[in-house]
């Protein structure tokens, strides 16, 4: 135990470390370059536990709490970025939507296959036209005698051409707005779903992100997940919690950079001594490392929040804010003190500074989470 962790978190804390310096570390870069799907790094993670930490012991999971979620991520991202959003996608997005929305018969068809890792997970809320304002849904699911059929595309699906099952918001009633759009499962394969795979992000660039376009994609009434009119609420709700998953994740970026600048700045010499004998450089150095613990300790509150049964919406608004925006200084700076070797692609820095960027931008644009903050902040005035 110490002042933050409980024993348990420190072995977790430990245990994923080990095993992200083990199999992942030596392989992000090469799958970087690849743009590869990182099965070999999904099926460690399945054989670790880790693809199902936060579904329930009875379905098969850990029963993992947030606050040891958050553990688990940051070292993840620590040490492969793209490996940790397709996990986080797969759990805190995809799986948590059947843990707190699914039916008896759904959780128990679909958990105990997610938390193995024999399936994995995607959710698919964002459109072409419509992202940060996700309440502007135009994929419709028309009501049928023995079910739904969905007309529509959904953009920069993460894990959709490999998901066995994803969530899909689309809308089943136009007249009643956000109390119209519903949510489905979809499983892999079905008639009428087709995939296209979109290659060349930034960074993540091992992570799988796709298009998908439903023409007449019909489902049974088994697929609704909830009831007709609950998809909005589903999906703020998970985005609500996933969101500070995405923090944790920024913020292990953001430590990868932070070490490899410190590493750097203790060996690389210039008019004779160390850059890091340059108060300059100690100066950046003590700013990333207090922006990252800021930003740790931020997300640790909101996840505490979570297992507490509080509300915890505005809390990780900040976290998440806060989070990205500290990676992408601390990625900055990393880059910086690596100086002309930071700028190219077989130096560490250049990738985390590319995977950190999308921080800022799914799970809730920074503005998004600025707006959140300060309606939260405005309600009670
Ligand atoms: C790699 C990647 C993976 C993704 N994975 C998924 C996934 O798995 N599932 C999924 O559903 N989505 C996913 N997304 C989509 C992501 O959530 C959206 O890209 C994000 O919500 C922003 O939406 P947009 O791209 O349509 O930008 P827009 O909403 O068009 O926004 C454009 C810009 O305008 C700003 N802006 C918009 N409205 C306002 C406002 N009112 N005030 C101030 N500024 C505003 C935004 O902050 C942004 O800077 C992913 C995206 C990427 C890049």
């Amino acid at each position: 135990m110490n002042a933050l962790f409980s024993e348990e978190e420190l072995m977790l804390k430990a245990a994923v470390r080990e095993f992200a310096e083990r199999e992942l570390i030596p392989k992000a870069s090469g799958y970087d370059k690849s743009e590869e799907f990182p099965w070999e790094n999904i099926r460690s993670l399945s054989s670790m536990g880790l693809m199902g930490l936060t579904i329930p012991e009875e379905f098969g999971g850990a029963s993992a709490t947030y606050s040891q979620l958050m553990i688990a991520e940051e070292e993840l991202a620590r040490g492969c970025a793209s490996t940790s959003v397709i996990h986080l996608t797969h759990l805190s997005l995809g799986s948590e939507c059947i843990v707190r929305f699914g039916s008896k018969i759904q959780q128990e068809t679909y958990l105990p296959k997610l938390a193995s890792g024999e399936y994995l997970a995607a959710f698919a809320l964002t459109e072409p036209s419509s992202g940060s304002d996700a309440a502007d849904i135009q994929t419709i699911a028309s009501r049928k005698e023995d079910g739904y059929t969905l007309n529509g595309s959904k953009t920069f699906i993460t894990n959709g051409p490999e998901a066995d099952l994803t969530v899909v918001f689309a809308t089943t009633n136009q007249d009643k707005g956000t109390h119209g759009i519903s949510a489905f499962l979809v499983p892999k394969g079905v008639t009428g779903l087709t995939i296209s795979v979109q290659k060349g992000k930034m960074g993540m660039r091992a992570s799988s992100t796709a298009e998908l376009f439903f023409t007449d994609c019909h489902l049974d009434s088994k697929y609704l997940l909830g009831n007709e009119g609950d998809g909005f609420h589903i999906a703020m709700s998970i985005i609500d919690s996933s969101r500070m998953t995405v923090a944790a994740q920024a913020i292990g970026i953001g430590q990868a950079a932070l070490e490899a600048a410190l590493k750097y700045a203790n060996h690389r010499k210039t008019f004779g001594k160390k850059l890091a004998e340059n108060q300059a450089i100690q100066f950046l150095l003590a700013d990333m490392a207090t922006n990252l613990d800021a930003a740790r300790l931020l997300t640790r509150r909101a996840a505490q929040l979570k297992d507490q049964g509080e509300n915890y919406t505005k809390e990780t608004a900040m976290a998440k804010l806060a989070a990205a925006e500290a990676a992408h200084y601390v990625c900055d700076k990393a880059l910086q003190i690596h100086g002309g070797y930071g700028y190219f692609n077989d130096s560490v820095v250049e990738r985390l500074y590319r995977d950190q960027r999308v921080t800022e931008i799914y799970e809730g644009t920074s503005e998004i989470q600025r707006l959140v903050i300060s309606r939260n902040l405005l309600k009670g005035i």
